[in-house]
């Protein structure tokens, strides 16, 4: 069997008194794409963020292509220098043009030398679209050209992982597809992913398993056609009735 990429086992996270993830075992293969989704508050985000070590599971390990990065003696900076992220709200350098932004992480934790990062910044930003806009600074883009430059940035190094968490939510509708344009590619090209989002067609599109989530607890997984059309738990078709 393959290893996968990423694989949550048994997570627990608690905040206060609030049991947040219950308890979740999920694996990503290699070349998979895999989309949250569940209501808000149902742990989405935190499973993402324990995966990127942002938050630290209180019980339960989570392994990246089979090391235990929940193990308190992993290196941290290492293992999120192995995963590309990109949240709701772009945070691009406003001070940095686009290619300086999205070469700054090759250049300062993976220490390429900067012609290098530059060149490949260049043509990843032309590969993807945005080769005209290697020179703009953030404020002359629309939302989604940065959002999509977010993504290029975290895909530039070639990370083994990109967690993509609510990326169009904060944008214009009429700027949700070219950003989902932009993921439609990243999986033609083979990577591995895992989103939450609330774009249910776009979700039923593109994932090959779509998971679905309900106060910490993973209820029900598959792929979409059987997850959308024939979701086998009432807590499943009943949050599925609401979004659509
Ligand atoms: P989702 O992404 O599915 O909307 P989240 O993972 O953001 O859900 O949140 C799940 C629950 O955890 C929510 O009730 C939220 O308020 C709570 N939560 C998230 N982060 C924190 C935190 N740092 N401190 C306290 N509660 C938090
Ligand atoms: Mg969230």
């Amino acid at each position: 069997m393959t290893v996968p990429v990423i694989e949550a086992v048994g997570v627990r996270k608690r905040f206060g008194d609030h049991d947040v993830l219950r308890g979740i075992d999920l694996a990503v293969a290699p070349h998979e794409v895999v989309v949250l989704i569940g209501a808000s508050g149902s742990g989405k985000s935190t499973l993402l963020r324990t995966m990127n070590l942002i938050e630290r599971v209180d019980d339960g390990q989570i392994f990246l292509s089979g090391t235990d990065i929940t193990d308190p003696r992993a290196d941290a900076d290492a293992i999120r220098a192995r995963i590309g992220v990109v949240f709701q709200h772009f945070n691009l350098f406003p001070h940095l043009t686009v290619l300086d932004n999205v070469t700054l992480a090759a250049r300062w934790v993976h220490r390429t030398a900067k012609a290098e990062a530059a060149a490949r910044g260049r043509e990843l930003l032309t590969a993807l679209g945005l080769g005209d806009k290697a020179g703009a600074y953030p404020d002359r883009l629309s939302g989604g050209q940065q959002q999509r430059v977010a993504i290029v940035r975290a895909i530039l190094t070639e990370p083994e992982l990109l967690l993509l968490d609510e990326i169009t939510s904060a944008l214009d509708p009429q700027l949700v597809g070219e950003v989902l344009d932009l993921v439609r590619e990243l999986k033609n090209r083979g990577t591995t992913i895992l989103m939450a989002t609330h774009e249910m067609s776009f979700a039923r599109e593109v994932a090959d398993r779509v998971v679905f989530l309900k106060d910490g607890v993973l209820v029900e997984q598959g792929p979409p056609e059987q997850l959308f059309e024939a979701p086998q738990h009432p807590a499943t078709i009943e949050f599925l009735s609401r979004v659509h």
